[in-house]
């Protein structure tokens, strides 16, 4: 152990495990020993494992429900910090009572290790209206907010109805910061490139009625069943689609932008490489049958990628964050 980790152990007074396997903390279930792991309860241990972590110059890395990374068999060197924060706060509203019925806004507080689905239940029973359409998105608050996680029946994204957060700069200043910062966009907010850490986010929801909201989330359950594979370890969508003016450029069936549909047609959902295979249900979904490595899914991924660009001459963009060593 390196006398920076030494120190990092002292200092931080929290347990730390040595050389844990990562596997299990991803939902492709692949992933080496990282050097350090450590799990934060609370925000304020957040705050200080990862400003103990700058100090001591130990490469970090956040983890959520790590439903959208795919680590290497060689695993992490420096510090996996897994996020299990879990306070679920109504902050405040806004608005009137028409009709003896409140109405207006409603700002809910969730800590960024909430699981997004606890969070979706939350503001559906609540009888809140805006998250509703995203039950079933494995993962946590956190990464959502990273990713600008989305759906698609009625379309929507997570950012859309943040109002604020407060984060932990690379500076290592815990700040406010509202919905404008983020620069939401496809697959994408402004913290994957200035590293910020997600403490807390604030959701703007609008009162409504729980059956409804209860009926719309359901939908989108039951769209899930039936168009993405079950029970298997995947991480979702390995790619992000094309845009409207690539799929035009490219001249895509019915200007179809939809990178599974590209996929298909390019003949990948036949492609496997050891225990790494492309779903049947979904050619966008890569699954890990077995026991795949790492190696075996970056394989099969470029497999796919190259017969999208010899079919279509288009460039697929992957959405899985590749973390570690491979
Ligand atoms: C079956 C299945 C279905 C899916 N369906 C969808 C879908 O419908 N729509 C969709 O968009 N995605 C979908 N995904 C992908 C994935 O669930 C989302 O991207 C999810 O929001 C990732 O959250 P996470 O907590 O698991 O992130 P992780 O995988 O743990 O991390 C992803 C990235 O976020 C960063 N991160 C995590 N927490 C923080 C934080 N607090 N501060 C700063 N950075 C942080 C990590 O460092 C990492 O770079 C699906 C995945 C699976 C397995």
């Amino acid at each position: 152990m390196t006398d920076q980790y030494k120190k990092f152990i002292e200092q931080v007074g929290l347990p730390v495990k040595e050389n844990e396997i990562l596997a299990p903390y991803t939902t492709y279930k692949i992933g080496g020993p990282v050097d350090l792991f450590i799990e934060c309860r609370e925000t304020k241990d957040l705050i200080v494992v990862v400003q103990t972590a700058r100090m001591y110059e130990i490469p970090f890395f956040m983890l959520g429900g790590g439903s959208n990374i795919l680590i290497g068999d060689k695993g992490f060197r420096g510090l996996v910090i897994k996020n299990v924060t879990k306070n679920i706060t109504v902050r405040g509203m806004k608005g009137a009572i028409t009709k003896g019925i409140p109405d207006g806004s409603v700002y809910v507080e969730a800590e960024s290790g909430v699981p997004f689905n606890a969070l979706v239940r939350y503001s559906i029973e609540e009888g809140l209206q805006g998250l509703e359409m995203h039950l079933g998105l494995p993962g946590s608050v956190g990464g959502a907010i990273f990713m600008n996680s989305k759906w698609t029946r009625p379309p929507a994204f997570v950012g859309d109805v943040v109002y604020q957060a407060t984060i932990l700069t690379q500076s290592g200043e815990v700040k406010a910061v509202s919905k404008d910062y983020f620069k939401f966009s496809y697959g994408s907010s402004v913290i994957q490139k200035t590293g910020d850490i997600i403490l807390s986010v604030i959701f703007a929801l609008k009162r409504s009625n729980k059956d409804a909201l209860w009926k719309t989330a359901n939908e989108s359950m039951e769209y899930r069943k039936t168009t993405q594979p079950q029970g298997v370890k995947t991480a979702g969508c390995v790619f992000k689609n094309i845009s409207l003016v690539e799929a035009v450029f490219a001249g895509t069936p019915n200007h179809t932008t939809s990178a599974g549909y590209l996929i298909d047609k390019a003949g990948g959902k036949s492609l496997v490489v050891g225990d790494a295979a492309v779903s049947p249900v979904h050619a966008n979904f890569v699954v890990n049958t077995g026991k795949a490595t790492s190696h075996d899914m970056v394989q099969l991924i470029d497999q796919m990628r190259t017969k999208v660009k010899e079919t279509f001459g288009v460039d697929l963009v992957e959405e899985v964050k590749r973390i570690g060593e491979f």
